[in-house]
């Protein structure tokens, strides 16, 4: 049994993608960094890859953090041009990275897609040469919290029973211990959907272009892979999910086939080939803050959102670069638990993660509504949409995240 107390400057749990790179990003502004995490992460690819599209923001942030030149050696798939439909109406928006310029520089991207188990090797690696100390199969058995400190007892593999640090980060997910010990409520709801994943090879070549079909019962997403391929998500009702995770792959492709548009299929051709296939419980959670004395959460542990708009990892990246930014302030360099610095990440992030989940929620109620004329009303809002370039422009910015990486970067340079 182990014993004793290690003393660091902050104490991260949860190793995922966003708990690594919170401790990457803590490292290299010289903190002492422990990180604990309760299993022994899969770093082998996984059938179907379960892939994320990050923006162009959240490239910058990994590529700062050492993480991306491994990640794009491995391969990734660009995202250059996006098609928008309604499943059954002519409706369609197209954003496209060809022409597009932000203050005098081309966007040459819209977004990358990137295999989680690359991503968290590809973490995993910079951590193994990193100061970070990395205790994996180690849970939190109970918290001890003071205005100086915070104790945190641990069980299983760790080499000490106790790390004391002047902070605690909870990046443990969606259903955090952390939150939960901190007495932070959550809010939100199930969607009562499971988003279905699987990897697809189509007649034709994706020549970098993500389509999004929207359908009564929730999206459709096919995001390129770096191979040609793509990968879906696919958002159903409960039972619909039991019923196509049994199907053979045949099947599968011909209800894959029905449930797409026909101006998607158009330009993918037939589908010839599919994985097996993974789901994913859909759910909306909000912790109601975001610190405790002596605690912030980051990531999925602070806002879990629908993969309607492929927002939650890009969200948690940015809780990374803005709660970094805190702790680098001098205030944060004296205490890096102290009021101040937790109170300027919060106010930090308030604003983004209620703009991109209302924007989220907007999508989800929009495209789920079966209320007479609502069809109508969201075809007349995706040709308005398509018309309007401002707008179009404004959603581009969005898709490639920099809007909220200037927004982020002026914080800190103020
Ligand atoms: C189908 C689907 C598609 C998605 N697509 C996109 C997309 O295209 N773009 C995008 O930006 N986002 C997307 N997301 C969201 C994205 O995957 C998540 O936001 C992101 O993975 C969250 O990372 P995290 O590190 O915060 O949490 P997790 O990945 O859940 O990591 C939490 C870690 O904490 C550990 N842990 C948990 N509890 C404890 C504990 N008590 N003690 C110690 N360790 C603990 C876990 O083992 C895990 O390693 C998608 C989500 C889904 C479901």
């Amino acid at each position: 049994m182990s014993s004793g107390t290690q003393t660091v400057d902050i104490v991260i749990v949860g190793a995922g993608a966003i708990g690594a790179c919170q401790a990457l990003a803590l490292d290299r502004l010289g903190y002492e960094v422990a990180l604990i995490e309760r299993g022994c992460p899969r770093l082998e690819p996984t059938n179907p890859e379960r892939v994320v599209a990050l923006n162009e923001g959240s490239r910058i942030e990994l590529e700062r953090l050492g993480v991306w030149p491994a990640l794009a050696q491995k391969g990734t798939g660009r995202i250059r041009h996006i098609l928008v439909t309604e499943c059954k109406t002519a409706s369609l928006v197209h954003l496209d990275a060809d022409g597009f310029r932000r203050r005098g520089t081309r966007l040459d991207t819209l977004g990358h897609v990137v295999d989680m188990a690359h991503l968290l090797q590809a973490c995993y690696e910079r951590l193994s040469a990193s100061g970070v100390h990395l205790w994996k199969e180690t849970m939190v058995r109970r918290l001890h919290v003071d205005s100086e400190k915070v104790v945190v007892e641990l069980s299983g593999a760790a080499p000490v029973a106790n790390v004391q640090a002047r902070l605690l980060i909870g990046a443990d997910g969606t259903h955090s211990q952390i939150r939960r010990l901190a007495g932070i409520a959550p809010w939100g709801w199930d969607y009562n959907r499971f988003g279905l994943v699987a990897s697809i090879r189509c007649e034709h070549d994706h020549e970098q272009t993500a389509f999004e079909c929207f359908r009564n019962s929730g999206p459709l997403a096919y995001l390129p892979l770096a191979d040609g391929r793509y990968s879906i998500v696919w958002a159903v009702r409960p039972r619909e999910a039991t019923r196509l995770l049994h199907m053979e792959p045949q099947a599968f492709m011909g209800a894959l086939t029905q449930a797409t548009d026909a101006s998607i299929l158009e330009r993918t051709g037939a589908i010839r080939e599919v994985s097996p296939l993974a789901s994913y419980p859909l759910e909306l959670t909000l912790a109601r803050r975001f610190t405790r004395p002596r605690i912030a959460l980051v990531g999925n542990a602070a806002h879990t959102i629908h993969p309607v708009a492929g927002q939650g990892m890009n969200l948690g990246l940015r809780d990374v670069l803005r709660l970094s930014a805190a702790l680098d302030s001098s205030a944060g360099r004296r205490d890096p638990g102290q009021p101040i610095v937790l109170q300027a990440y919060s106010e930090g992030r308030r604003l983004d993660v209620a703009a991109v989940a209302a924007f989220t929620e907007g999508m989800v109620d929009l495209f789920g509504l079966r209320l007479p004329g609502a069809r109508a009303l969201r075809s007349l809002g995706m040709r308005g949409l398509q018309r309007t370039a401002l707008l179009r422009d404004l959603l581009i910015d969005h898709a490639a995240g920099l809007a909220q990486e200037e927004a982020q970067r002026e914080v800190f340079c103020a």
